[in-house]
């Protein structure tokens, strides 16, 4: 029996889930040798060559084929409701996975309809409803947190302490974690980038005492392990990375680490980065309908980065994620998309 396999995971779910949800309804694909035809009995998996124990469903569903038809690749690139079908949010979308109409519409697809399922293996719903709800939990928490741009405007225009600025900008316009912040030195900036280390000597009251760190694989929070007293290091492993500088941040630590060294100068514990925020944000409370807290500025950083098209990867890696999931519900909810074409991070100042 011919077989369709599907990998794509666009933003809203992967394919399998959405095909045993019935919102995907048809694939794109370029010809094959030997064309499937109306009437045909189909096999649907998820990643046919991947092993079994390394995906949550192997054979999504048994089907019929109810269309095949031959279409080129401008008749439908500008199409949201045939996007829609083929399990993208939107034309938009739709164009990131098969590029420029400009340049490549007159490729040939095959768009290929299938009917009502005739065997669908059981628990595959089960486990497609569970991710889902995995999703829409993590979608809302990370809505949740993080300001919009007249908030950010709101709270930027309420700063009026040098440390009140690090606090907010040294956030905002990095991404930092409190942890990260307060234990920056000058010397973190080197070649265009802030440097998080793995780890280094600290002495201050936080780190004397904070003996564990987590350790959490696939968004899982698996475990504590023992850090050395006396030592610093980033939340997690993937914590250590480079951040690019951008025309803000360049500016903000010029403006710091003229007159000093390291940050706890002004700001000396995770504490104080807290409190200085929540000084601010009961000065504006009454403008806000977001709560104020450092990580909601760092959502504002990462939604940033989303929405000018940064992929999920490149996003993990420069917020020190050690789940790629976390990166994509970012992409999923805050980009990219057509109104941020040309948007940079220095646009914060200008939202
Ligand atoms: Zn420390």
């Amino acid at each position: 029996m011919p077989a369709i396999s599907f990998s794509g995971e666009p933003s809203r779910g992967p394919f399998w889930v959405q095909i045993l949800k019935k919102w995907k309804s048809q694939t794109v694909r370029s010809p094959r040798v030997r064309p499937l035809k109306v009437g045909d009995k189909v096999l649907l998996y998820w990643k046919q060559r991947v092993p079994k124990d390394k995906k949550p469903v192997h054979l999504i569903a048994k089907t019929t084929i109810t269309q095949v038809k031959l279409v080129l690749y401008k008749e439908f690139a500008c199409n949201d409701s045939f996007a829609k079908k083929d399990g993208f949010k939107d034309h938009v979308e739709l164009q990131e996975w098969f590029g420029d109409p400009e340049t490549y519409g007159n490729e040939n697809y095959v768009v290929i309809t299938w009917s009502k399922f005739l065997l669908v293996p059981v628990g595959n719903l089960k486990i497609a409803e569970r991710y889902l709800k995995a999703m829409r939990k993590r979608r809302a928490r990370t809505k949740d947190n993080v300001l919009d741009g007249k908030e950010v405007r709101i709270v930027r225009a309420a700063i009026e302490t040098p440390r009140e600025r690090l606090c907010i900008d040294g956030i905002l316009f990095t991404g930092f974690r409190r942890g990260e912040l307060v234990h920056m030195t000058e010397d973190w900036i080197s070649r265009g980038k802030i440097h998080v280390p793995s780890e280094i000597p600290c002495d201050c009251w936080e780190c004397r005492n904070t003996l564990y760190r987590t350790v959490k694989r696939n968004g899982k929070h698996i475990k504590e392990v023992k850090k050395p007293a006396g030592v610093w290091m980033p939340k997690t492993e993937a914590g250590a990375r480079g951040i690019p500088l951008n025309v803000l941040s360049r500016e903000l630590f010029d403006w710091y680490f003229k007159d000093h060294h390291a940050i706890r100068e002004l700001v000396p514990c995770t504490r104080s980065v807290y409190y200085t925020i929540k000084t601010i944000e009961s000065r504006i409370k009454d403008q806000l309908t977001h709560e104020l807290i450092p990580h909601g500025l760092r959502g504002v950083y990462a939604s940033r980065l989303a929405e000018k098209k940064t992929s999920p990867y490149k996003l993990m890696e420069i917020m020190g994620w050690d789940d790629i999931k976390t990166a994509m519900s970012y992409v999923a909810l805050f980009g990219p998309s057509e109104k941020a074409e040309g948007l940079t991070i220095e646009s914060f100042v200008n939202v």
